[in-house]
């Protein structure tokens, strides 16, 4: 062991006891290198009495340095970007008789059912596939409706990443927002699963902008979307993997 400094102190200052073979196997590597490379510069002498203690500190932020970035490379690369609307689409908005009066009432949002397709989406979100997921709502005008969102979405869809909660006013443009708040947009595919088809048109008037008619058993009675729509989550995924695969739909 380099400078006879205690292998366990080592060890267990980066990955705590009971780590496994491998990744002791890894930390040996990495942490002879950087030893290495210390002594051929010859700053030995810089290291006086609280060497241990300072080489210590080195090392270990150095090679969790290392082990993120060897995390981070090893993550599938997100090329779609999939924007999920909420009333109407994860959540059953018209649950209660004279909703548009009711939404103004504390707990109203807190308490929306969900559809079927919400907590598949939460677990896809949970894997790493090439697909990231925002929820893109509008929020009233009300004390409650925001915060409860936030509190649904926490409650009900665990494993999207709350840095990924979109929230506009209620007329705002969906696609005007995404655009000023999300990277990379340009160099990614963007859906957007929503119930409104005005959303949806509003949308699509962007170059990788494809909008998804969700199909609640309410809305589609006039037929006004002509684009593609998504009565399942099963026609989500085989989308989603056709993109995936080929860039492309058709
Ligand atoms: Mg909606």
């Amino acid at each position: 062991m380099p400078l006879g400094i205690s292998t366990t102190k080592w060890l267990h200052c980066f990955c705590g006891a009971g780590s496994g073979e491998p990744l002791r196997n890894y930390y040996y590597t990495i942490l002879s290198k950087i030893c290495q490379a210390i002594f051929n510069k010859k700053i030995k002498k810089f290291f006086s009495q609280n060497s241990k203690k300072y080489l210590t500190t080195v090392l270990v932020y150095g090679i969790i340095r290392v082990q993120k970035e060897r995390t981070v490379k090893n993550k599938m690369e997100k090329t779609i970007n999939l924007f999920v609307d909420m009333d109407g689409t994860l959540a059953k908005f018209y649950y209660k008789k004279n909703c548009l009066e009711k939404m103004y009432e504390q707990g109203y949002f807190e308490n929306l059912p969900l559809y079927a397709i919400a907590k598949k989406i939460d677990r896809l979100a949970k894997e790493d596939t090439c697909v990231q997921i925002f929820v893109l709502s509008a929020c009233i005008k009300s004390d409650y409706c925001e915060s409860e969102k936030i509190a649904w979405l926490l409650k009900c869809m665990p494993n999207i990443n709350p840095k990924n909660f979109i929230f506009t006013k209620v007329g705002e443009s969906k696609v005007k927002k995404v655009l000023e708040t999300v990277d990379n947009v340009d160099n990614t595919i963007n859906l957007l699963l929503d119930d409104y088809t005005k959303n949806l048109e509003d949308w699509e008037k962007h170059e990788n902008f494809i909008g998804l008619k969700f199909i609640n058993g309410l809305n589609d009675t006039t037929k006004s979307w002509k684009g593609i729509k998504i009565k399942s989550y099963k026609q989500l995924l085989e989308l989603l993997k056709k993109l995936a695969m080929y860039g492309k739909i058709n």
